[in-house]
């Protein structure tokens, strides 16, 4: 009894290290919550960082933010050896783009590369936006301190950068700082574009967008609870022809939402289930809020995953609004409104994902299945330099996450036996040496 107890144990163990990377929660406690407390007041006290506010003064404004963003991944380059390649991104937005932009403007965004050891042109992105804004949009003197709203996603950057910083990854992560996102999403643009004419391949955008407040206005006070955005499919695709083809596909092999994006989310809430299990990550299946949108957009429209990740609970009277008291409410997107705990969470769930994702293999670019009218279910995938194995997945075609798998090594096909293809979904991700798998692949051909 006592020696198959031993057994057991034994077995146990094996079974959490072989999917586990102690790596990753040593990461998890590296995120500091004091120093997510010290940024996001440091870019609250620049006064305002509207997209149109003063860029020459050293202490006002977002020319002031973005130049002190910019010298803190100095510095954390400094510590790491020169590890990252900081560099600002700009384009120019004239006057009258829409009604948001009253005067000719340099949307300049704030860009630090670590990059990879083994896939240098692989990027996996998290992104934070500069600005910030009051009641009216075109409001670019008041004071916008915008401590949530998005110094929160700012300095969970500029943080993840610390923490990630003293490990080596194959593939590559970026720390982003996005401008104009008040405006109409002009940084995520420029820096899709530019990610475009780079010819980058991009794993996927993290994009934070409010990562900090835990009273909700509905009455709720929650810290443990987030939402993971991301649209149903991510195409980029623009032909009517191709989009046609795309929706009979669907029509009679499924994937209406099983896009990159939503793999993507899936990633994020299996790697938080795993690691930080204390977490209550929902997926929300849309690209934003109701009706509105946020910095993953623009690389959404260019075919590029990604996702919004931000608190479960808003509260309205303290985002874009004049700093006011009405009414006994003090309105004002103020430091004292942010959970620094609970901004810790989030910064650490963004640094426990890349980590992860930039120390696994590439996905399988191709991957086909088939098994119509047969007791099993075929996946054949294209074979991965790097990967040891593969994790062939499969879920209910009703449920959000991929809850079965089987792992198999140095094959390219295998037959899942007594599974019928009609009453799941299935995917497909590379696994490393170590044990980090790329995001699942949705099968992109059919198989006979
Ligand atoms: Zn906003």
């Amino acid at each position: 009894m006592k020696y198959i107890l031993f057994l057991f144990i034994v077995l146990l163990s094996y079974n959490a290290s072989a999917q586990t990377d102690s790596k990753i929660y040593d990461v998890i406690d590296a995120v500091s919550e004091e120093r997510l407390r010290q940024d996001v007041k440091t870019l609250a006290d620049f006064g305002t960082r509207h997209t149109l506010s003063d860029t020459l003064s050293e202490t006002r404004g977002i020319g002031a933010a973005r130049r002190w963003i910019k010298s803190q991944f100095d510095n954390i380059s400094k510590d790491c050896n020169n590890c990252l390649e900081v560099f600002f991104q700009k384009d120019l937005v004239e006057k009258g783009r829409n009604q948001r932009i009253v005067k000719d403007v340099m949307v300049v965004n704030v860009v630090a590369i670590q990059r990879g050891t083994k896939y240098p042109n692989r990027f996996i992105i998290m992104s934070g936006d500069i600005d910030s804004r009051v009641s009216d949009p075109t409001d670019y003197t008041s004071d916008s301190p915008g401590a949530n709203d998005n110094a929160t996603g700012m300095a969970g950057a500029i943080e993840a950068a610390r923490v990630l910083s003293k490990y080596k990854f194959e593939s590559s992560i970026i720390y982003l700082g996005l401008s104009g996102e008040e405006q109409g999403l002009f940084g995520g643009q420029g820096m899709a574009k530019y990610a475009q004419d780079n010819n980058w391949d991009i794993i996927g955008v993290l994009n934070n967008d409010m990562i900090g407040n835990i009273s909700g206005v509905d009455g709720v006070v929650d810290n443990l609870t987030f939402r993971i955005f991301s649209e149903p499919t991510t195409t980029g695709e623009k032909d009517a022809e191709q989009l046609k083809r795309q929706a009979r596909a669907r029509r009679f092999y499924g994937g209406e939402v099983d896009g990159i994006s939503r793999q993507l989310a899936r990633y994020v809430h299996n790697t938080t289930k795993t690691y930080m299990p204390e977490m209550n990550p929902m997926m929300i299946y849309r690209l934003d809020r109701f009706g509105r949108g946020g910095h993953h957009r623009p690389f959404n429209d260019v075919g590029f995953a990604g996702i919004r990740i931000m608190e479960a609970h808003e509260n309205y009277t303290q985002q874009h609004q004049d700093i006011r008291t009405e009414n006994g409410i003090n309105y004002g997107d103020t430091f004292e409104h942010v959970n620094f705990p609970y901004c810790k969470k989030l910064t650490a769930v963004n640094a426990i994902t890349m980590a992860s994702l930039a120390s696994a293999p590439p996905a399988p670019s191709e991957v086909g299945i088939g098994g119509i009218v047969e007791a099993s279910a075929k996946l054949q995938w294209s074979k991965v330099d790097g990967a040891k194995g593969y994790k062939i997945y499969w879920r209910d075609t009703t449920s959000p996450t991929w809850d079965n798998s089987r792992y198999v090594e140095n094959i390219t096909e295998f037959t899942l036996n007594g599974i019928v293809i009609d009453n799941s979904l299935f995917g497909v991700a590379a696994v490393g040496e170590n044990g980090h798998e790329s995001m699942v692949v949705f099968p992109n051909k059919i198989i006979r």
